[in-house]
């Protein structure tokens, strides 16, 4: 894990929410911003933070949070607790397309249908497969992607059944996304000026954590809404999505070299954790940790015959140990050492099998 010892958080009732595992009161965190933290059911990092930017004409609404009913009402009240109601919501951007992001979006169309849906073309096009594509994983195709691997025969079982729990919460997550377009569909594309009148935000087109991920600049108040690119304590899940392992840490790591370009002292209000002071830090830190991960990556390459992705992943440094990765964990650390691998020009097998989209 990086050291966070220079970053400074911006906002203490954020910072000791997210040390005392609670939720953070609403704030306001700059002329006619809001953070609202909307739960997460059953997941550790608890909330999303939901951006409201007050506009000429109304509000428009960063990363809504997770669908249902309770999360909505939270939204909801953290709105009318800016002095607006769903009526006054001229658009809504999405920085990526996962749940903790996107699954309020239908909810809150259907609260206010005029307003305009902003996403980076990319993570339409995830969104869309992922409406299109029936579960692929079959007992089969979850022992072939384990003997694919390299795991030892006991833990190929294992690995299917974690993949049964997989395909019902991708199954699930396929009737958030089964919602219509707005008429208002935005495909924002990187260096654009959203169009929320009174306001000069700034996409910043950031891969890695998803193929469409975006970032935006606030460039009157000094604010970068980092969605998941950058988070103060924890470092994204890059190559857990199958289908861009192959280009996902190279492009993340070139998304983090774009944080240059931003001014040193803007405030990072990201979508998970607490806002902090430190951007380019918290990108060095966070290349710095990819950096560590392939010297780790090579130094086990070259001492052992089996390159196997079971073998190199025995060879990484792991949070509770690599002996306690298990289910899905053990999965979701088989795909970041896949997409390591891949950076390094390591042959990869077909990681076909598998679903993703968290
Ligand atoms: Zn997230």
């Amino acid at each position: 894990m990086t050291s966070q010892t220079d970053l400074r958080p911006l906002s203490t009732a954020q910072a000791q929410a997210w040390k005392d595992r609670v939720l953070p009161a609403t704030e306001r965190i700059a002329e006619g911003t809001w953070a609202v933290p909307v739960p997460i059911p059953d997941n550790p990092l608890r909330y999303t933070y939901s951006y409201l930017l007050e506009a000429d004409d109304g509000v428009a609404v960063v990363d809504p949070g997770w669908d249902g009913d309770a999360r909505l009402q939270a939204l909801l009240e953290g709105l009318s607790g800016a002095g607006y109601t769903p009526a006054d919501i001229v658009g809504i951007v999405v920085t990526h397309y996962h749940r903790d992001h996107l699954g309020l979006v239908p909810a809150l169309l259907s609260l206010q249908p005029g307003a305009w849906l902003a996403l980076h073309s990319h993570d339409i096009e995830s969104v869309e497969s992922f409406r299109s594509r029936s579960s692929r994983t079959t007992p089969e195709s979850a022992m072939a992607l384990g003997a694919n691997l390299g795991l030892p025969a006991e833990r190929i079982e294992e690995l299917a059944s974690s993949f049964a729990g997989k395909a019902r919460s991708a199954s699930s997550d396929r009737t958030v996304f089964a919602f219509d377009w707005p008429q208002n569909l935005l495909r924002v594309e990187d260096k654009e000026l959203l169009p929320i009148p009174g306001r000069r935000i700034r996409v910043l087109w950031t891969p890695g954590h998803t193929f469409g991920h975006i970032a935006l600049h606030d460039e009157e108040n000094q604010t970068f809404f980092s969605g998941d690119h950058v988070l103060p304590s924890i470092s994204p899940n890059i190559g857990l999505d199958i289908t861009s392992i192959g280009h996902s840490l190279g492009d993340y790591l070139g998304s983090l070299e774009r944080m240059r370009g931003l001014p040193e002292d803007v405030a990072v209000a990201p979508a998970h954790g607490y806002r902090f002071d430190g951007l380019h830090i918290r990108a060095d830190q966070l290349v710095a940790h990819h950096d560590q991960r392939l010297a780790e990556l090579r130094e086990r390459a070259a001492a052992t015959d089996d390159q196997s992705v079971y073998s190199m992943c025995q060879g990484m440094e792991w949070a509770r140990g690599f002996e306690g990765l298990t289910g899905f964990q053990l999965y979701a650390a088989l795909m970041e050492t896949a997409a390591h691998m891949h950076y390094l020009d390591m042959p990869v097998p077909s990681l076909d099998g598998g679903e993703s989209g968290r």
